[in-house]
């Protein structure tokens, strides 16, 4: 079934509020297995209203719209959906009921506060319309069907929206659609987002159920597979053979099967598994390994040190890295991101030191080392490995992505040298 979300509101449309509803309509959607083609932001405007709501009526089976179901003249959004689907307004006594109760609590606390005329347009509901009983605001929620198409109708202050969404809509759509929809994450490092996109065309090209569809992350690419099928056991039985297919095509490269599972965990756990120990010796970075690896609760077990290895002083005093070293080739060089490593094993005791250092920018490049470019190093039990890349970016860039491909090389020299 094709749903499609309308958010009403000229703030959205000109960048006031941030569309934060449709960004959880559309979440949900996908957990309901309805297939979202369209998402459309309209202003109050009487015209155009109608115009969306017709056309989005015309090419989907349900419509969401939020906001514009307030008391103002300016909310219109029940008034113009009901005109399109030929559904005429009539008073129902329950919603006038509680919006009488809803209003005298406010009036208990301020006196001067009326009923207006304009608050009990809130009681008017489309002629055979599935009221939602709003416990956090006075516009009720509406559901009308017509001609095999419905249109659901929530008010737009999030905090209303989603507990009814929640406990009314969710279950009356998860009826229509009885079909589940179920995905599993595959993510793969050490591979270039083009690279991966080459190796599955053929699987994009002839993709029905299961749909794989890659996403690219810094240093990362995450493959959504997704199913839709009778029940999650279904689906999952249909996402399977993908997964082993993915598997096979990227290897080792594959370092997460589960949404949550974070590079830093996938490396994380390959220390543990192996019982080794690390530390990382950064330079351009600042410590963001360092950081990214204690995100991972328990990390301690592993992580033993993080060296934040600025000035070349410290990098001689506390790594090792020798004056010839730093003169004849600079602190940015492959021979010092080896010494590096090497020095940060013997200063910190670990079996494993990763070590980076690189030109951020925006100064510091030369024609021969432009900025962007970092040398890694990884000492795996007095093997070393070392790397050189070439990013692109302002400084925050380069540094982000230094982090990222240090985690991912980091994990490649363990897998291969331990
Ligand atoms: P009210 O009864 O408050 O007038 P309403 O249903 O008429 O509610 P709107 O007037 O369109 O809704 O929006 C009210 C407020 O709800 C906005 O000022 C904004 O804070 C929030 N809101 C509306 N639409 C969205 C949206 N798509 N995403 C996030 N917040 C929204
Ligand atoms: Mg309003």
């Amino acid at each position: 079934m094709i749903a499609e979300l309308i958010s009403v509101g000229t703030e959205i449309l000109l960048g006031n509020i941030v569309n934060t509803n449709s960004a959880y309509l559309a979440e949900k959607c996908a957990q309901l297995g309805l297939s979202l083609y369209y998402q459309t932001v309209v202003g109050d405007n009487e015209g155009r209203m109608r115009e969306t709501i017709r056309t989005a009526l015309d090419r989907s089976d349900i419509i969401i719209l939020t906001g514009g179901l307030g008391p103002t003249e300016d909310d219109l959004t029940k008034e113009i959906t009901a005109e399109v689907m030929g559904l005429p307004l009539k008073e129902d006594a329950h919603t006038r009921q509680l919006l009488e109760d809803y209003l005298a609590q406010y009036q208990k606390n301020d006196a001067q506060r009326r009923i207006t005329s304009n608050n009990y347009k809130q009681a008017l509901v489309p002629e055979g319309a599935y009221i939602l009983d709003n416990h956090n605001g006075t516009a009720p929620g509406l559901i009308m069907e017509k001609d095999g198409k419905t249109a659901v109708l929530l008010p737009g202050p999030p905090g209303e929206m989603k507990p009814m969404f929640e406990e009314k809509v969710y279950p009356y759509l998860r009826k229509k659609q009885p079909e589940t929809i179920f995905s599993q994450m595959v993510k793969i490092c050490s591979i270039g987002e083009s690279q991966v996109a080459d190796e599955i065309q053929d699987l994009i090209e002839t993709q029905t159920n299961p749909t794989i569809a890659p996403y690219a992350k810094t240093g990362e690419v995450h493959l959504r597979i997704t199913a839709k099928g009778g029940s999650q056991k279904e689906c999952e039985e249909l996402i399977r053979p993908m997964v082993r297919e993915l598997e096979r095509r990227f290897g080792k490269n594959v370092f997460a099967e589960t949404e949550n599972m974070t590079l830093e965990e996938a490396v994380t756990v390959l220390l543990w598994n192996r019982n080794l120990t690390l530390s990382t010796a950064e330079s351009c970075t600042g410590g963001a390994i360092a950081a990214r690896i204690v995100n991972v609760p328990g990390a301690s077990d592993v992580f033993l040190q993080g060296m934040v290895t600025y000035s070349n002083e410290a990098k001689k005093r506390t790594l090792g890295v020798s004056e010839d070293t730093l003169r004849l080739y600079g602190a940015v060089s492959e021979e010092c991101a080896k010494e590096m490593a090497e020095g940060g094993c013997s200063f910190s005791g670990t079996d494993v030191c990763l070590s980076v250092t690189g030109i951020a920018g925006p100064g510091g490049g030369t024609l021969e080392k432009p900025v962007g470019t970092v040398f890694m190093g990884c000492c795996v039990k007095g093997k070393t490995t070392v790397r050189e890349y070439h990013f692109t970016g302002n400084r925050a860039r380069v540094r982000e992505q230094t982090a990222a491909h240090g985690l991912a090389f980091l994990r490649s020299c363990i897998l291969e040298n331990s």
